[in-house]
């Protein structure tokens, strides 16, 4: 059990009066840190007022990128109790990822307890508006101030918490998406499976390129052969083909989706045949070509499911689904959220209470 110090604001911001849209822009009134020093361990557990951080410019973050996050959401229930969607994978993760990039790990316990003290704290801002949620971003960066290069000798690891709304107005919206054929964003071996902020940095460019030509989202194809299809931005990716769910296989360049997980399962328990495997973007043309690309969408945290309407895949626009939200990622979208908001039944006990 860590001994939280909890200092409380004397100045609460006021809340959002409506609706959010989409998320990050705003944060609640605390946040939790924890010291690394190397030698003592984890130490100084502690919440305060939301407010900047303090760090020399040689803290080794800011240089070598020795840092990691990652994100979930809390939701309130119709009966105003607050719950987390599979908070334990989502502790799994974050030491898979620190163990990857040399930062220490944190007792999944310890994780847990950090996430619900302040997230109980801050719960008044978990909305009730409808999709509304709680992003919660925990965060370890390198601190130690030093300019050679290797592993730090000191970390600081945040959490903050961010009121999240609509993702969609009223119905999924399907997103237009970029099939990039030149840049790759991960390689076997690489970072891709872990989530750090140096795959977002590198997948910059071709987003830039994408949204300059009309496109929302870039899809990335395998780092050696550009033809195996790997995922979407922040989200996983899934096709249906004649009537089986298939998603890349986790090669080692793929983020393993906690979303990703469950809509297997879901699909799985619903009767379809789902398979992880490798998939070439030749294979998802020839499907649509044939008639038996029925739908594509993207599984993450923060928008769930995102029906794909359209790929622009060697100088063409490919149509999924006549543009429309297929029948499938409705079904999804709607247990899945249901599920996390306490309106759908939890068969696979996923949801933790507050
Ligand atoms: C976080 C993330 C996902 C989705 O993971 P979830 O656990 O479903 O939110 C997919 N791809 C990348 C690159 C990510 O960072």
């Amino acid at each position: 059990m860590l001994e939280i110090k909890v200092t409380t604001t004397d100045t609460p911001k006021p809340k959002p009066a409506g609706p959010v849209q989409g998320v990050g822009q705003i944060f609640t009134d605390h946040m939790f840190l924890m010291d690394y020093t190397r030698g003592t361990g984890w130490h100084d557990p502690r919440i305060v007022p939301y407010c900047n951080l303090s760090l020399p410019p040689s803290a080794m973050v800011f240089h070598y990128a020795q840092e990691m996050f990652e994100g979930m959401k809390a939701y309130k229930h119709p009966n105003g109790t607050a719950y987390l969607f599979r908070p334990e994978e989502n502790a799994k993760r974050l030491n898979r990822t620190a163990g990857r990039l040399c930062i220490p790990q944190i007792p999944e316990a310890d994780y847990l307890q950090a996430i619900r003290t302040l997230v109980t704290l801050d719960a008044d801002w978990i909305s009730c508006e409808p999709n509304a949620s709680l992003y919660i971003r925990p965060f370890l960066i390198a601190t130690e101030p030093n300019l050679s290069i290797g592993v730090s000798t000191s970390f600081l690891f945040v959490v903050i918490l961010s009121p999240s709304g609509l993702f969609y107005m009223d119905d999924l919206t399907t997103l237009d998406i970029w099939v990039e054929e030149k840049q790759v964003r991960a390689v076997c071996g690489g970072v891709g499976d872990t989530k750090t902020g140096g795959n977002y940095a590198a997948s910059l460019a071709a987003q830039e390129k994408a949204q300059s030509k009309g496109y929302a989202q870039v899809l990335w194809l395998d780092a050696i052969e550009h033809r195996y299809v790997e995922e979407v931005g922040s989200m996983n990716i899934f096709f249906k083909l004649d009537g089986t769910i298939i998603t890349p296989a986790l090669t080692g360049s793929i983020l393993p989706g906690i979303t990703r997980d469950s809509v297997m399962t879901l699909c799985r328990s619903w009767g379809y045949p789902v398979e992880e495997r490798l998939i070439t973007i030749d294979e998802v043309l020839a499907a649509q070509k044939n008639g038996i690309l029925e739908e594509v969408f993207g599984t993450g945290t923060a928008a769930v499911i995102s029906p794909v309407g359209k790929l622009h895949v060697q100088g063409e626009d490919i149509i999924v689904a006549d543009g429309n939200t297929g029948p499938l990622s409705k079904k999804l979208f709607d247990t899945l959220s249901g599920i996390q908001r306490g309106t759908v039944e939890d068969t696979f006990n996923w949801r933790v209470k507050l």
